[in-house]
């Protein structure tokens, strides 16, 4: 079933079924782009008036994108501008766009480079080859000067792999001119994951004819990789240097603050309202690469929506992904922190959370909620409700003027020794 039939199974019990569904197609040039053709104009004006937005969610839901829907009372005949190469863009995802990609100090060059790149075809850089761990935004960045350009210029998006099988496909079918002409006649080749090409000898020698087509009529090639051309075993010595002939650059694991905004984006995106903290959370407990997020944040919108909670909490989280937390130790609970630094400051644990304005009494409440953030997943409106605090902006100012106070060297030694203290209780 395709993704039409499937919505019109989806509206089987529609009393209007019979009347105005049962007689669509549809017509879909890619994915995000469908034409649902109608039978006349009549029933076209009802579908647009009660429909249109049903459908919109519903392949939102299947698909996990808006595509944008038209509406026509007839086939639209597409428009055959170059009939020997189809380029294909439908590999191309709408939403990898280098507006939505958050940039960071781990991978500015890269998103510089592909910019540029996207701004000057053939004449910035060439190759462009993109490389770095699982998840860091390669196919993002590449698939980004692919949509930047698929309007002006034939842009072919494609993993090695998928041009390892149309390779072998094409080889053995007696079809290889019809291979070489989609591959050499293009503007823009854009190739992912290419260390899939290391050991398979003939796709190598394919490929390094093609990337000689292109090289030599100024098309623009980028390519990406887990690691640096050099680096990738069993790949021809003639395809490394050829690699490595134009900009070589990294992309590097995001650091934290990068790594908030981006799975921030993600919500945003995605239409979650996922409060800052989960995300914060999210970014430090998880054991996870950005690109298991969308399905992290996807799967604890769902929870919250079948548990039916309204506002998703740090402990809602850590229950709706507790497969994605890491081997961690017990956690350090507010009790811990407050047994021992009431012993420590000698004083009794209900002083610290009374509203004592006592010089010492304050330092030692202001310890433990730093500590309270520190060591434990607390979030900040929790910790105020367990400190007696007005709210979580009490918490913040605790911890402001603590952290102050650990501008003493000393003071700060003897805090470190305590965070060694209680984390040692609760192992
Ligand atoms: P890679 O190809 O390097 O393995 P992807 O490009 O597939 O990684 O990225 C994985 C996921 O993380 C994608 O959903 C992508 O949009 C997202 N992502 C990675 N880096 C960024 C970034 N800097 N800004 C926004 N999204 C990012
Ligand atoms: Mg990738």
């Amino acid at each position: 079933m395709n993704i039409f039939e499937k919505l019109k199974f989806h509206l089987k019990n529609d009393p209007n079924y019979n009347k105005f569904i049962k007689n669509l197609s549809a017509q879909i040039t890619d994915v995000s782009h469908i034409t649902i053709i109608t039978p006349n104009i009549y029933i076209k004006n009802y579908i647009k008036r009660k429909y249109v937005k049903k459908f919109q969610e519903f392949f939102e839901k299947e698909l996990g994108i808006t595509p944008e829907i038209e509406i026509s009372t007839k086939k639209i005949e597409k428009k055959v501008i170059n009939l020997q190469p189809t380029i294909s863009n439908s590999l191309l995802l709408p939403e990898y766009t280098f507006e939505t990609f958050i940039i960071g100090s781990s991978n500015q060059f890269a998103y510089i480079a592909a910019k540029n790149v996207a701004e000057n075809p053939g004449n910035a850089y060439n190759p462009l080859f993109i490389y770095g761990g699982v998840g860091l935004g390669k196919t993002h960045l590449l698939q980004a000067i692919g949509n930047h350009l698929k309007n002006k210029l034939r842009v072919i998006y494609i993993t090695s792999e998928q041009f390892l099988n149309e390779f072998r496909k094409h080889l053995s079918a007696g079809e290889m001119d019809k291979f070489r002409n989609k591959y050499r006649n293009c503007d823009v080749l854009l190739i992912d994951d290419v260390q899939f090409f290391a050991g398979k000898d003939d796709t190598q020698e394919e490929f390094f004819h093609t990337f000689n087509e292109l090289y030599q009529q100024k098309k623009q090639i980028c390519l990406s990789s887990d690691r640096a051309p050099k680096k990738i075993n069993n790949l021809v010595e003639r395809l490394k240097s050829r690699f490595g002939a134009g900009l070589i650059v990294d992309i590097q694991p995001p650091e934290l603050s990068t790594k908030i905004a981006i799975i921030k984006n993600k919500c945003i995106l995605n239409g979650f309202k996922i409060p800052i903290e989960v995300i914060e959370y999210m970014a430090t407990e998880l054991d996870i690469n950005l690109r298991e997020i969308e399905g992290v944040i996807t799967k604890i919108n769902a929870f919250a929506k079948i548990v039916g909670i309204k506002e998703i909490t740090i402990d809602f989280a850590r229950q709706a992904l507790k497969d994605y937390i890491g081997d961690r130790k017990e956690e350090v609970t507010l009790d811990d922190i407050i047994k021992l630094i009431a012993k420590e400051f000698n004083i009794k644990p209900s002083e610290i959370i009374s509203k004592s304005r006592n010089r010492k009494i304050v330092l030692a409440r202001r310890c433990a909620i730093y500590l309270a953030r520190e060591l434990t997943h607390k979030s900040t409106p929790t910790i105020a409700k367990y400190f007696g605090l007005k709210d979580h902006s009490a918490v913040s100012h605790a911890i402001k003027a603590f952290n102050k106070k650990l501008k003493e060297k000393e003071f700060k030694m003897k805090i470190e020794e305590l965070k060694n203290k209680i984390q040692l209780k609760s192992e």
